[in-house]
């Protein structure tokens, strides 16, 4: 890899009155009908302008939340996406229910195509319903970073087939950005893994410890650790099926030289509510009825240290149920040590920027990103199929 992107990108395009079709991740938490935090419609911003400004007919698409396939539910309507965009863009965004069969924009307007996901197909990346997105654009724009892990017909299935497809200046900038940062990453290089999806997490920790110096453990994988490490965990969120793999990672982690290091205190609850009372135990002395919802501080201010000396770090996951004030300082130290940190920092993950967010540190990271899963992939080294498309379109 010599780190140069061999996709085309949307800023070598001629857009002037073409119809450009744009891929984002405008996948934001809604409640009473509000979006409740647009990082990512603000992420998605200068790209949609920069089209508009070019004098494209812009349609934008994005999933929202995951209904089910082939009908519409209000619930999950990009209604207050379109609402939130047409605030920020300072023009009205018509959001469109039935567009797959083209679409009346007039040059400099601006359409929001209703959830992807409410598309039959969608997830399978059907090959008609590729072929009928690619038919409503001149230009396929691939600008959604936070699902290019994922070959979808809105994400790769209809850059096959559009007559141009090309990467947004949000992808490229994130591709970019990541790459030159783990390419030659300056060392040590520290991963931190953590947060609520243990599963899918866990299982990509074998390809990062391959990658990275030193690799922290938080939330649910942290609490799978410490059961691999013989320690009871209660009723906390683990994954029992992962504790060999866990204890494999250990195991292949010391014949390296290096360690995972495991909690030595933990934050405990006996519920998981806004108003449960938090108590420090150390790490053996958690109680059947007991859910570990934070790391400890003796555990925080170690883990902070390694990241002191750190040349390169990369977060996803909030190491605890952060939302909650008592079990969020664990999180809250961390941040604060990767902030200070002269390391090269990279943070992403939908959580993960509501905790920096919420410790405000966004400055004081190197590069944040919009990505949670498809990072971790990124990470991992593998190509992202919606990439991988774009590079083989960029090749006739
Ligand atoms: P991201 O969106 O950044 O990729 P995840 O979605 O995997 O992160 O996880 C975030 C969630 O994990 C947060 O809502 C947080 O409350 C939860 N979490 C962190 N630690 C724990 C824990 N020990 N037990 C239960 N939930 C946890
Ligand atoms: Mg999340």
């Amino acid at each position: 890899m010599d780190g140069a992107l061999r996709v085309k990108r949307m800023t070598d395009q001629e857009l002037a009155g073409k119809r450009v079709l744009i891929r984002e991740d405008l996948n934001v938490p809604v409640a009473d009908g509000k979006v409740t935090s647009d990082a990512r419609i603000r992420a998605a911003l200068p790209t949609i302008q920069l089209a508009v400004r070019a004098g494209a007919r812009v349609m934008v698409m994005s999933h929202l939340g995951r209904p089910v396939e082939g009908a519409f539910d209000p619930a999950q309507s990009l209604a207050p996406v379109a609402e939130r965009l047409t605030e920020l863009l300072g023009t009205k965004v018509r959001l469109v229910r039935d567009w797959l069969d083209g679409v009346e924009i007039a040059p400099g307007e601006v359409v929001l195509c209703e959830n992807v996901r409410f598309n039959a197909g969608e997830k399978k990346d059907d090959e008609a319903l590729s072929r009928r997105m690619a038919a409503l654009c001149d230009v396929f724009v691939m600008d959604a970073f936070g699902t290019a892990h994922r070959a979808e017909a809105s994400t790769h299935g209809v850059a096959r087939y559009a007559p141009i497809a090309c990467a947004g200046p949000l992808l490229a900038g994130e591709l970019e950005a990541l790459g030159k940062a783990l390419e030659h990453p300056k060392r040590p290089l520290v991963a931190i893994v953590a947060g609520s999806k243990v599963s899918t997490k866990l299982t990509v920790l074998e390809a990062l410890t391959r990658k990275v110096d030193k690799l922290i453990v938080g939330g649910g994988i942290a609490n799978t650790f410490i059961a691999a490490a013989g320690h009871k965990v209660g009723r906390s969120l683990m994954e029992a099926d992962l504790i060999p793999e866990a204890k494999r990672l250990m195991e292949a982690a010391r014949a390296r030289g290096g360690e995972i290091p495991v909690p030595t205190d933990v934050v405990v609850a006996d519920r998981f509510a806004a108003d449960a009372e938090a108590d420090v135990r150390r790490v053996d002395a958690v109680g059947e009825g007991e859910m570990i919802l934070d790391i400890g501080p003796d555990t925080a201010e170690r883990l902070a240290g390694i990241l002191k000396e750190a040349g390169t770090i990369v977060w996803n996951g909030p190491v605890g149920v952060f939302e909650f004030d008592q079990f969020g300082e664990g999180t809250r130290v961390l941040a604060e040590a990767i902030a200070a940190s002269p390391a090269f920092s990279i943070a992403g993950g939908g959580d993960t920027l509501a905790a920096v967010d919420k410790y405000e540190v966004a400055d004081r990271i190197s590069y944040v990103s919009t990505g949670g899963g498809a990072f971790l992939e990124f990470l991992e080294g593998r190509t992202l199929p919606a990439v991988a498309m774009l590079e083989s379109r960029a090749q006739g």
